[in-house]
């Protein structure tokens, strides 16, 4: 049979669901998520290859039409990057509510020629399910998409018919990447994110805008991997938020950092976290380049190999 491969954008607003389905589809972690708006910050590629198919998912961050801020506007320029050289889009959408952003998103995705398939995320949320017809209906009026399927990224649900749709929008061609690479990002970048995503959960309301994660040393060796991570935030004053009383709160993000570390490069992990101030960081377009917000450059690994 003819080898099929593309790459697949998941797109829509901060926290539907999107790197919750990108982990799912992939069934392991490799994007951040969290209660959060703007969690990921990064294009991320998630390739999954079942016999003559491969999935090049790309995973982005929220678009929203504010731009604002530096960090704010690179997040916006990456996930509209990413449209440009996908073979097919998945727009993630809430099943509880139509937003006003989801207008927002789909008025970027109109002029593209791709399929775009709607996916209705969260139906494990919804008390009674026949509130999805007027939905489906009204989605339906809206853009002809390639096709409309209720899901949950969380719970798995209708996914297989998801990617069913998607792969029919995959263009007949050898695969992109060897069956058993998982992502186009290096273990670094994964460590770093880990730990962000600690972050992101245990600060809560607290967490810093602009705490990002750096890493400073990685030693792979054969029974453990050594970490030394590297936590900026932009005010001393933000400094004790992150370490909490007696160290407390930083010990459980590097506990919680090293479990999911673990799983993910398969052997013991030591992991070691410094917190350090670097003012002003999040609106310095320099300074955004030298803590790893550069350039965004489509699919880097893919040109380099
Ligand atoms: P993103 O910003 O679009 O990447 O969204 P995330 O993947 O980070 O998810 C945002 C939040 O929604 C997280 O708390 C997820 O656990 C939650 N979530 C994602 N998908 C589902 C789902 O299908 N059902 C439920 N109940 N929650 C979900
Ligand atoms: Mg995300």
């Amino acid at each position: 049979m003819q080898q099929r491969s593309g790459y697949v954008g998941i797109i829509g607003r901060p926290n539907v669901g999107k790197s919750t389905l990108l982990n799912h589809l992939l069934g392991q972690k490799i994007s951040i998520t969290s209660r959060k708006p703007q969690t990921t910050r990064h294009r991320i590629l998630g390739v999954k290859t079942v016999d003559d198919i491969q999935f090049i998912y790309v995973d982005t961050p929220g678009l929203h039409s504010h731009g604002g801020h530096a960090l704010n506007r690179y997040m916006n320029r990456a996930a509209l990057q990413a449209l440009h050289d996908v073979d097919v889009i998945v727009f993630l959408v809430d099943a509880r509510r139509w937003h006003e952003q989801d207008d927002w998103v789909l008025k970027q995705l109109r002029h593209l020629t791709v399929p775009i398939i709607l996916a209705i995320n969260k139906i494990d949320k919804l008390s009674d399910r026949s509130h999805l017809l007027p939905y489906l209906a009204a989605a339906a009026a809206r853009y002809s998409f390639f096709k409309i399927i209720p899901i949950s990224a969380k719970n798995g649900d209708q996914l297989l018919e998801l990617e069913k749709a998607v792969s029919d929008c995959l263009p007949q061609q050898p695969h992109l990447f060897p069956a058993d690479q998982l992502t186009d990002r290096s273990d670094r970048f994964i460590a770093a994110e880990t730990v962000r995503e600690k972050l992101t959960r245990l600060l809560g309301e607290e967490l810093p805008y602009a705490l990002t994660v750096t890493i400073d040393a990685f030693e792979d060796e054969p029974s453990i991997v050594r970490i030394a991570a590297v936590i900026w935030v932009e005010k001393s004053s933000q400094k004790p938020i992150v370490i909490g009383e007696g160290g407390e709160r930083l010990k459980r993000v590097g506990q919680t950092a090293r479990v999911d570390l673990e799983k993910y490069f398969d052997k013991k992990v030591f992991l070691k976290l410094w917190v350090k101030v670097k003012s002003g960081w999040s609106d310095d377009e320099k300074s955004l380049r030298q803590l790893g917000y550069g350039d965004c450059d489509l699919y880097p690994a893919h040109q380099q190999s």
